[in-house]
Protein backbone atom coordinates (compact mmCIF):
# COMPACT_ATOMS: atom_id res chain seq x y z
CA UNK A 1 0.00 0.00 0.00
CA UNK A 2 1.60 3.52 -0.84
CA UNK A 3 2.57 5.05 2.42
CA UNK A 4 3.72 9.18 2.51
CA UNK A 5 6.75 9.66 4.75
CA UNK A 6 8.59 12.63 5.82
CA UNK A 7 12.36 12.93 5.14
CA UNK A 8 14.10 13.25 8.58
CA UNK A 9 17.81 14.27 7.51
CA UNK A 10 19.38 14.15 3.88
CA UNK A 11 23.64 13.70 4.49
CA UNK A 12 26.27 13.22 1.35
CA UNK A 13 27.91 9.45 1.66
CA UNK A 14 30.04 10.39 -1.74
CA UNK A 15 30.35 12.69 -4.71
CA UNK A 16 27.28 11.36 -5.90
CA UNK A 17 25.76 9.02 -3.42
CA UNK A 18 22.79 10.50 -1.15
CA UNK A 19 21.41 9.16 2.65
CA UNK A 20 18.33 10.06 3.04
CA UNK A 21 16.62 8.91 6.68
CA UNK A 22 12.87 8.68 6.77
CA UNK A 23 10.73 8.15 9.13
CA UNK A 24 8.94 4.37 9.19
CA UNK A 25 5.78 3.95 8.95
CA UNK A 26 3.77 1.75 12.28
CA UNK A 27 4.21 -1.63 11.57
CA UNK A 28 6.07 -1.31 8.64
CA UNK A 29 8.67 -4.57 7.92
CA UNK A 30 11.02 -5.38 5.50
CA UNK A 31 13.83 -8.21 5.61
CA UNK A 32 17.19 -7.08 4.77
CA UNK A 33 18.02 -6.57 1.22
CA UNK A 34 14.87 -6.21 0.15
CA UNK A 35 13.64 -2.78 -1.59
CA UNK A 36 10.15 -0.81 -2.61
CA UNK A 37 9.34 1.54 -5.15
CA UNK A 38 9.88 4.87 -4.11
CA UNK A 39 7.88 8.11 -5.97
CA UNK A 40 8.64 12.03 -5.00
CA UNK A 41 5.34 13.40 -3.62
CA UNK A 42 5.83 16.61 -5.40
CA UNK A 43 3.49 17.49 -8.81
CA UNK A 44 4.50 16.00 -11.34
CA UNK A 45 6.67 13.28 -9.83
CA UNK A 46 4.23 10.87 -8.10
CA UNK A 47 3.74 8.26 -10.69
CA UNK A 48 7.22 8.26 -11.30
CA UNK A 49 8.19 5.13 -9.31
CA UNK A 50 11.58 4.14 -8.84
CA UNK A 51 13.32 0.94 -6.97
CA UNK A 52 15.39 1.46 -3.90
CA UNK A 53 16.84 -0.62 -1.15
CA UNK A 54 16.49 -0.38 2.16
CA UNK A 55 19.64 0.05 3.74
CA UNK A 56 18.97 0.22 7.61
CA UNK A 57 18.19 -2.66 9.53
CA UNK A 58 14.54 -3.93 9.98
CA UNK A 59 14.85 -2.79 13.97
CA UNK A 60 15.98 0.54 13.46
CA UNK A 61 13.63 3.41 14.40
CA UNK A 62 13.94 4.91 11.43
CA UNK A 63 14.22 3.85 7.34
CA UNK A 64 17.04 4.74 5.39
CA UNK A 65 18.10 4.53 1.80
CA UNK A 66 21.17 5.16 0.01
CA UNK A 67 20.91 7.13 -3.94
CA UNK A 68 23.05 7.25 -6.12
CA UNK A 69 22.14 10.59 -7.93
CA UNK A 70 22.09 11.34 -11.69
CA UNK A 71 22.34 14.78 -11.81
CA UNK A 72 21.57 16.56 -15.13
CA UNK A 73 19.37 13.51 -16.21
CA UNK A 74 15.60 14.71 -15.72
CA UNK A 75 14.60 11.87 -13.60
CA UNK A 76 13.70 10.69 -10.15
CA UNK A 77 17.32 10.73 -8.43
CA UNK A 78 17.72 14.06 -10.09
CA UNK A 79 14.58 15.33 -7.86
CA UNK A 80 16.07 13.10 -4.59
CA UNK A 81 19.27 14.68 -5.08
CA UNK A 82 17.07 17.79 -4.41
CA UNK A 83 15.03 17.17 -1.66
CA UNK A 84 15.55 17.81 2.07
CA UNK A 85 14.22 17.16 5.45
CA UNK A 86 10.55 17.90 5.89
CA UNK A 87 10.34 16.95 1.92
CA UNK A 88 8.37 13.36 1.22
CA UNK A 89 8.34 10.35 -0.53
CA UNK A 90 5.86 8.12 -0.98
CA UNK A 91 6.58 4.20 -0.54
CA UNK A 92 5.49 1.18 -1.44
CA UNK A 93 5.51 -2.31 0.02
CA UNK A 94 8.98 -3.91 0.84
CA UNK A 95 9.38 -6.90 -2.14
CA UNK A 96 12.35 -9.02 -2.29
CA UNK A 97 15.57 -8.60 -4.54
CA UNK A 98 18.58 -10.66 -3.34
CA UNK A 99 18.04 -12.49 -0.03
CA UNK A 100 20.81 -14.03 2.03
CA UNK A 101 20.87 -17.60 1.84
CA UNK A 102 24.55 -18.45 3.64
CA UNK A 103 28.10 -17.43 3.68
CA UNK A 104 29.56 -16.49 0.60
CA UNK A 105 31.29 -13.54 -1.50
CA UNK A 106 28.91 -10.40 -2.49
CA UNK A 107 30.43 -8.87 -5.17
CA UNK A 108 28.83 -5.53 -5.92
CA UNK A 109 28.72 -2.64 -8.92
CA UNK A 110 28.62 0.98 -7.85
CA UNK A 111 25.31 1.32 -6.28
CA UNK A 112 24.71 -2.23 -6.67
CA UNK A 113 26.13 -2.63 -2.98
CA UNK A 114 23.34 -1.30 -1.77
CA UNK A 115 21.40 -4.37 -0.57
CA UNK A 116 24.67 -5.78 0.64
CA UNK A 117 24.78 -2.87 3.68
CA UNK A 118 21.75 -3.96 5.46
CA UNK A 119 22.57 -7.55 4.90
CA UNK A 120 26.03 -7.20 5.69
CA UNK A 121 25.13 -4.54 8.59
CA UNK A 122 22.37 -7.47 10.00
CA UNK A 123 25.02 -10.08 9.74
CA UNK A 124 27.90 -7.61 11.70
CA UNK A 125 25.22 -7.04 14.17
CA UNK A 126 24.65 -11.06 15.01
CA UNK A 127 28.37 -11.26 14.84
CA UNK A 128 27.91 -14.00 11.95
CA UNK A 129 30.46 -12.09 9.35
CA UNK A 130 33.74 -14.38 9.10
CA UNK A 131 33.82 -15.86 6.24
CA UNK A 132 32.45 -13.51 4.40
CA UNK A 133 33.96 -11.48 1.37
CA UNK A 134 32.95 -8.28 -0.34
CA UNK A 135 34.83 -7.55 -3.78
CA UNK A 136 33.30 -4.02 -4.70
CA UNK A 137 34.28 -2.76 -8.29
CA UNK A 138 34.01 1.14 -8.76
CA UNK A 139 35.53 3.79 -11.79
CA UNK A 140 37.11 5.69 -9.15
CA UNK A 141 38.24 5.91 -5.42
CA UNK A 142 35.39 8.33 -4.87
CA UNK A 143 32.64 6.54 -6.00
CA UNK A 144 33.35 3.84 -3.39
CA UNK A 145 29.96 4.12 -0.81
CA UNK A 146 30.29 3.32 2.61
CA UNK A 147 34.32 2.15 2.45
CA UNK A 148 35.41 2.67 6.31
CA UNK A 149 32.19 1.16 7.43
CA UNK A 150 32.78 -1.94 5.41
CA UNK A 151 36.59 -1.73 6.25
CA UNK A 152 35.47 -1.90 10.01
CA UNK A 153 33.36 -4.44 10.06
CA UNK A 154 35.03 -7.21 12.12
CA UNK A 155 35.29 -10.32 10.15
CA UNK A 156 34.35 -9.44 6.44
CA UNK A 157 37.33 -9.59 3.68
CA UNK A 158 37.06 -6.43 1.66
CA UNK A 159 38.72 -6.44 -1.41
CA UNK A 160 37.74 -2.68 -3.30
CA UNK A 161 38.64 -2.15 -6.97
CA UNK A 162 38.78 0.90 -9.75
CA UNK A 163 38.22 0.51 -13.25
CA UNK A 164 39.05 3.96 -14.32
CA UNK A 165 42.18 5.04 -12.31
CA UNK A 166 44.88 2.73 -10.86
CA UNK A 167 45.46 3.90 -6.92
CA UNK A 168 47.94 2.25 -4.25
CA UNK A 169 46.12 0.08 -1.92
CA UNK A 170 43.26 -1.09 -4.03
CA UNK A 171 43.22 -3.50 -6.85
CA UNK A 172 42.67 -2.17 -10.11
CA UNK A 173 40.52 -3.41 -13.07
CA UNK A 174 37.04 -5.13 -13.82
CA UNK A 175 35.83 -8.33 -11.72
CA UNK A 176 36.81 -10.99 -14.53
CA UNK A 177 37.92 -14.44 -14.38
CA UNK A 178 41.46 -13.75 -13.48
CA UNK A 179 40.24 -11.28 -10.82
CA UNK A 180 37.96 -13.96 -9.44
CA UNK A 181 40.58 -16.76 -9.20
CA UNK A 182 42.81 -14.55 -7.78
CA UNK A 183 40.80 -13.28 -4.60
CA UNK A 184 38.41 -16.26 -4.45
CA UNK A 185 40.19 -19.65 -3.24
CA UNK A 186 37.05 -21.75 -3.04
CA UNK A 187 34.19 -21.44 -5.63
CA UNK A 188 31.97 -24.15 -3.63
CA UNK A 189 30.28 -21.19 -1.73
CA UNK A 190 27.38 -18.89 -2.41
CA UNK A 191 28.03 -15.50 -4.42
CA UNK A 192 25.84 -12.66 -4.80
CA UNK A 193 26.08 -10.15 -7.61
CA UNK A 194 24.26 -6.84 -7.80
CA UNK A 195 25.21 -3.98 -10.38
CA UNK A 196 24.99 -3.12 -13.41
CA UNK A 197 23.27 -5.75 -16.56
CA UNK A 198 26.34 -6.27 -18.28
CA UNK A 199 28.59 -6.88 -15.07
CA UNK A 200 25.91 -9.04 -13.76
CA UNK A 201 26.00 -10.81 -16.74
CA UNK A 202 29.61 -11.48 -17.23
CA UNK A 203 30.41 -12.02 -13.73
CA UNK A 204 27.36 -14.84 -13.84
CA UNK A 205 28.87 -16.01 -16.78
CA UNK A 206 32.72 -16.49 -15.72
CA UNK A 207 31.39 -17.92 -11.64
CA UNK A 208 29.16 -20.59 -13.73
CA UNK A 209 32.53 -21.31 -15.52
CA UNK A 210 34.79 -21.57 -12.57
CA UNK A 211 31.97 -23.94 -11.02
CA UNK A 212 30.11 -21.53 -8.90
CA UNK A 213 25.98 -20.79 -7.95
CA UNK A 214 25.56 -17.38 -8.28
CA UNK A 215 21.98 -15.53 -7.31
CA UNK A 216 22.15 -11.70 -9.38
CA UNK A 217 20.36 -8.88 -9.20
CA UNK A 218 20.97 -6.20 -12.06
CA UNK A 219 20.59 -2.78 -11.14
CA UNK A 220 20.42 -0.72 -14.26
CA UNK A 221 20.31 -1.44 -17.57
C1 LIG B 1 15.68 -3.80 -7.09
C2 LIG B 1 16.46 -2.53 -7.28
C3 LIG B 1 16.92 -1.82 -6.17
C4 LIG B 1 17.64 -0.64 -6.35
N1 LIG B 1 18.12 0.02 -5.23
C5 LIG B 1 18.88 1.13 -5.40
C6 LIG B 1 19.44 1.82 -4.26
O1 LIG B 1 19.23 1.44 -3.11
N2 LIG B 1 20.19 2.90 -4.51
C7 LIG B 1 20.44 3.36 -5.76
O2 LIG B 1 21.16 4.36 -5.90
N3 LIG B 1 19.93 2.75 -6.84
C8 LIG B 1 19.15 1.66 -6.69
N4 LIG B 1 18.62 1.05 -7.79
C9 LIG B 1 18.79 1.69 -9.11
C10 LIG B 1 17.77 2.82 -9.22
O3 LIG B 1 16.45 2.28 -9.23
C11 LIG B 1 18.00 3.66 -10.50
O4 LIG B 1 19.24 4.30 -10.46
C12 LIG B 1 16.92 4.71 -10.59
O5 LIG B 1 15.72 4.07 -10.99
C13 LIG B 1 17.27 5.79 -11.56
O6 LIG B 1 16.12 6.60 -11.68
P1 LIG B 1 16.14 7.95 -12.52
O7 LIG B 1 14.71 8.34 -12.71
O8 LIG B 1 17.04 8.97 -11.91
O9 LIG B 1 16.75 7.57 -13.89
P2 LIG B 1 16.01 6.82 -15.09
O10 LIG B 1 15.34 7.81 -15.95
O11 LIG B 1 15.20 5.69 -14.59
O12 LIG B 1 17.28 6.26 -15.84
C14 LIG B 1 18.30 5.68 -15.11
C15 LIG B 1 19.41 5.24 -16.03
O13 LIG B 1 19.74 6.26 -16.94
C16 LIG B 1 21.12 6.33 -17.13
N5 LIG B 1 21.46 7.75 -17.24
C17 LIG B 1 22.05 8.54 -16.33
N6 LIG B 1 22.21 9.76 -16.80
C18 LIG B 1 21.72 9.75 -18.06
C19 LIG B 1 21.61 10.72 -19.07
N7 LIG B 1 22.06 11.97 -18.89
N8 LIG B 1 21.02 10.35 -20.22
C20 LIG B 1 20.56 9.10 -20.39
N9 LIG B 1 20.67 8.15 -19.49
C21 LIG B 1 21.24 8.46 -18.33
C22 LIG B 1 21.78 5.68 -15.95
O14 LIG B 1 22.72 4.76 -16.42
C23 LIG B 1 20.64 4.94 -15.28
O15 LIG B 1 20.83 3.56 -15.35
C24 LIG B 1 17.90 -0.14 -7.65
C25 LIG B 1 17.42 -0.84 -8.76
C26 LIG B 1 16.73 -2.02 -8.59
C27 LIG B 1 16.25 -2.76 -9.80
Amino acid sequence: MPTTVSILETQDVTHNVKRLRVEKPDGFTFQPGQATEVSVDKDGWREEKRPFTFTALPDWDDLEFTIKIYPGHDGVTDQIGKLQAGDRLILDDAWGTITYKGPGVFIAGGAGVTPFIAILRDLEKKGALDGHTLIFSNQRERDIILRSEFESMRGLACVFTTTKEDVEGLEHGKVDRAFLAKHVKDFDQRFYVCGPDAMVDDIKAQLEELGADADGLVFEQ
